[in-house]
């Protein structure tokens, strides 16, 4: 077994490494912290955030408004824009130092990326991708809950000797807290010693494209195999609902949706209030996606068809003779002609 580079006993507190972006802190990191809080609170212990980036300080408050009791801040020109290598020394110096109980990092590209970095050079266990967070409450151990794993597995995933314990979770997890502007925290600047040779890869050009957010959409028109590449009825009916678009792995590896509308275990968790789910069979790494949705609403041709179980409103029927059916009902309530 690899030896811990340091244990339960002399472990204490939840850290969060946060990621912002346009001089804010990215809606991951906010919600992280607020589960952070919340399993801190559990404990006893405190929240520390990690800001490190180049003039990063400045998001210290907003950090400590979501929930941090602390936010130390490593702020150094080598640090921005975000490159594995220096960010890892950073953050790995400052553990070892302090010896955090937990560390919450975001599943997202860069997040990702850290994380398993981290990990090995912390010599602990990751669980990434985490679908839910919570504390064991016999053990007082961290519980990190995946999907995966092949059909229909969850498994919930503890780090009992290794610490600290990390854990990555995807955006749209937990929902966002609301800040609170009256919350006192402390800001500790980090005395960083970072060079040239710590940075072995520059980020040359940068090109960003400010996509769709599915997470965050109050309603969803999710499209299946069943819909055979037409989507011209799920757009029509995403229009007079005032829904964004989502669909299943097969629709976006079929180029009918982009990939950053791919809604389940891959894709996004959303937590919309309607869903309008038009033929998807309901394999589990889908349903993950929508399983907090507020009403779903499921159309598809089988009536053995898995998404029937998740569905609040089952429709055993094609999908292109419903869909118009809805769509005019629609239009005629929208011109004030209910039946
Ligand atoms: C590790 C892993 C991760 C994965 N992650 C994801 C993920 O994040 N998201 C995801 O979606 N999938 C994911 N998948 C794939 C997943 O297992 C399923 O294969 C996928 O969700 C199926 O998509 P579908 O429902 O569109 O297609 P199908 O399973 O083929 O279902 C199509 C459905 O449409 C119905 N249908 C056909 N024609 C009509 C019609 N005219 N009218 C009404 N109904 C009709 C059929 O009865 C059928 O139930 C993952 C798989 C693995 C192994």
């Amino acid at each position: 077994m690899i030896e811990p580079l340091y244990g339960p006993r002399d472990a204490s507190g939840v850290w969060v490494h946060l990621e912002h972006e346009d001089n804010g802190l990215d809606t991951v990191s906010k919600e992280i912290l607020g589960r952070a809080r919340l399993l801190a609170d559990e404990r006893g212990q405190e929240v520390t955030a990690v800001l490190m980036g180049s003039g990063a300080g400045q998001l210290a408050a907003e950090a400590v408004s979501f929930g941090a009791d602390a936010v130390l801040v490593a702020d150094d020109p080598l640090l921005a824009p975000y490159t594995t290598a220096p960010h890892s020394k950073v953050i790995a110096g400052l553990v070892a130092e302090r010896k955090p109980d937990i560390l919450l990092l975001a599943a997202t590209p860069n997040g990702r990326d850290l994380a398993g970095r981290l990990a090995v050079r912390l010599r602990t266990g990751l669980t990434a991708d985490c679908t839910d967070l919570r504390i064991n409450q016999s053990t007082g151990l961290l519980v990190g809950e995946v999907t995966g794993f092949g059909q229909g597995i969850l498994a919930t995933i503890e780090c009992p000797e290794h610490r600290p314990q990390m854990a990555t979770v995807r955006p749209g997890v937990f929902p966002r807290p609301e800040p609170d502007p009256s919350r006192a925290g402390k800001i500790e600047k980090m005395t960083v010693h970072l060079s040239e040779t710590d940075r072995p890869v520059r980020v040359l050009r940068r090109s960003l494209k400010r996509g769709v957010d599915i997470t965050q959409a109050e309603r969803l028109v999710v499209a299946g195999r069943g819909v055979s590449g037409d989507l011209a009825l799920v757009k029509r009916l995403a229009r007079l609902l005032k829904a964004e678009i989502g669909g299943t792995r097969v629709a976006a590896d079929a180029g009918w949706v982009s990939h950053e509308r791919m809604v389940g275990q891959t894709g996004s968790v959303t937590h919309p209030k309607l869903a309008v789910v038009c033929g998807v069979s309901g394999a589990f790494q889908f349903t993950v996606g929508i399983q907090d949705a507020g009403t779903v609403i499921a159309i598809n041709s089988d009536k053995d068809a898995p998404i029937f179980d998740v569905a609040d409103f089952c429709i055993v029927d094609d999908v292109f003779q419903i869909l118009p059916r809805l769509i005019e009902a629609l239009e005629k309530q929208k011109d004030g002609r209910s039946e």
